[in-house]
């Protein structure tokens, strides 16, 4: 099922870690409406990097998937309202967040991490905050800004 032009339901809610643990990763109604507002903001951060491939690495996590993947507990994975990706055709990924960062393309946070960019988008009717931030590694803390 395509959600938007280049971006599938499944792609969005595929989760590696849910198919390696046998765990349901299956999106409800409302997660779907969720990942679709996921994929409009990717189509915008796909014109804005050229029309390039992107390769997501995880959109939806069910919360037991989350646990399982050692996911922070508030995060906007599980409602599917967040989309970590590549795009090694555009540049690294802190050549695309610091892209994003500069485009006026909505989000509530966007966090360059250890290999992968995360969009998070705010929950229906909640205003986005626009907060970018750097992770370096797993355990590392939070930085604000994107630092590469
Ligand atoms: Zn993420």
């Amino acid at each position: 099922m395509t959600i938007s032009e280049h971006f599938t339901l499944k792609e969005l809610s595929f989760s590696e870690a849910a198919a390696r643990l046998g765990l349901d990763n299956t999106p409800g109604r409302i997660v779907v409406a969720n990942l679709a507002l996921v994929a409009a903001a990717m189509e915008k951060i796909r014109t804005l990097l050229g029309d390039r491939p992107i390769a997501v690495h995880s959109g939806y996590r069910s919360a037991e998937v989350n646990r399982a993947v050692g996911g922070v507990v508030t995060s906007a994975h599980c409602h599917g309202l967040a989309c970590d990706f590549v795009c090694p055709a555009f540049g690294t990924p802190a050549e695309v967040a610091l892209a994003i960062l500069k485009s006026d393309i909505e989000y509530d946070q966007l966090i360059l991490e250890y290999g992968w960019v995360h969009v998070g988008l705010a929950q229906v009717g909640l205003l986005s905050r626009r907060e970018a931030l750097t992770k370096r590694s797993k355990l590392a803390a939070y930085e604000s800004g994107i630092r590469s």
